[in-house]
């Protein structure tokens, strides 16, 4: 019954006023310890074992990312997928009331499952199926973000510092596993090693792509806000799978042709974010000139972008 701690010291002279240690709190078994194991030669990194009613173990914030979301990854493990969202967050919301914390719940545009609009905003309230594949994930961040407003009702109580909920669209970035099974990595992979690019159903369904960092500050930067209710976090430049894998195909100079396969159960249509409210979080800011996203985002398509899916191409042809 205890957690294995991971810290993290930032250099980015910023960030580090914000907070200087950061830790990750994970349970203790065979999966995370195979994956401590791989992260104790990195720098900044240490390990410390902790007792759940440890007096001494204090925390100001807890940013709760816990939860594969590839969607083979959870599909491979359902119910700890559920349990995760569900009984995972209640630990953490009970750290966070026990050290007076506030806490960051990562929820995800999942919420809004398959939509009917688009883009979308936070007050739309999704079209989810409870009884398929996806569910586990869609309705467990769903369960979440429930249990995060009722600990939000209840901040006067119970000594919780406050909640924040931020949905992120998809993400990508360097050290994203080649075998993540997100749409990315794959076709990333393909594309270089000259494979054929798998496209779920016609390509034409559309996401959205915000870089790794870029979703980090709007973390960082929600977290220290006051807003209370749920934030999209997340780039807003929708592209069908098809533009993807074509921009990939070039960026690689890959011979790889596209075959299509079937479209995955609730797989949904389009996802784009509406970033009206993300945007308040920035409106004070007047040193840098901040996007609607609250925080600098870089579009993929422009020179930025096409330097950050390099970068990922060097890492990938790292891995073996
Ligand atoms: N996809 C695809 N080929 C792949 C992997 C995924 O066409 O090799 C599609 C998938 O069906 C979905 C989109 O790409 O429509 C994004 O899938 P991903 O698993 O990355 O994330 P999601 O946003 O669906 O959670």
């Amino acid at each position: 019954d205890y957690f294995m701690i991971n810290k993290e010291k930032f250099t980015n002279k910023k960030q580090s006023k914000i907070a200087k240690k950061i830790f990750s709190v994970a349970p203790s078994d065979d999966k995370t310890n195979k994956y401590i194991e791989e992260c104790l030669h990195k720098k900044h990194f240490s390990i410390k074992e902790i007792d759940r009613g440890n007096q001494e173990i204090k925390f100001d914030r807890i940013y709760n990312l816990a939860c594969p979301a590839s969607p083979p990854a959870y599909q491979k493990e359902p119910i700890s997928t559920i349990l995760t969202c569900t009984q995972g967050l209640y630990n953490m919301l009970e750290l966070a009331k026990y050290c007076g914390a506030r806490l960051l719940q990562t929820s995800t545009s999942e919420v809004y499952g398959d939509p009917d609009i688009s883009p979308q905003p936070e007050d739309y309230r999704g079209n989810v199926n409870c009884f398929g594949k996806r569910a586990c994930y869609d309705e467990g961040k769903r369960c979440a973000e429930a249990l995060c407003y009722e600990y939000s009702k209840l901040t006067h109580l119970t000594g919780i510092e406050g909640v924040r909920i931020a949905r992120i669209f998809n993400t990508y970035g360097r050290n994203m596993r080649p075998d993540d099974g997100r749409v990315l990595t794959n076709i990333i992979c393909q594309a270089l090693n000259n494979e054929p690019i798998t496209i779920y159903g016609d390509g034409k369904q559309t996401r959205s792509f915000c870089y790794v960092s870029d979703t980090v500050n709007g973390l960082i930067k929600l977290m220290e806000s006051n807003v209370l209710t749920p934030v999209n976090i997340g780039n807003p430049e929708e592209y069908t799978i098809i533009e993807m894998a074509e921009m990939i195909k070039k960026l690689t100079k890959s011979k790889s042709y596209i075959i299509y396969k079937d479209l995955p159960q609730d797989d949904h249509r389009e996802k784009c974010l509406d970033l009206h409210q993300c945007h308040d979080l920035s409106r004070h800011d007047n040193r840098r000139k901040y996007d609607a996203s609250g925080y600098h985002h870089r579009p993929c398509r422009n020179r930025n972008g096409q330097r950050k899916l390099s970068d990922l191409q060097k890492y990938l042809e790292l891995t073996p």
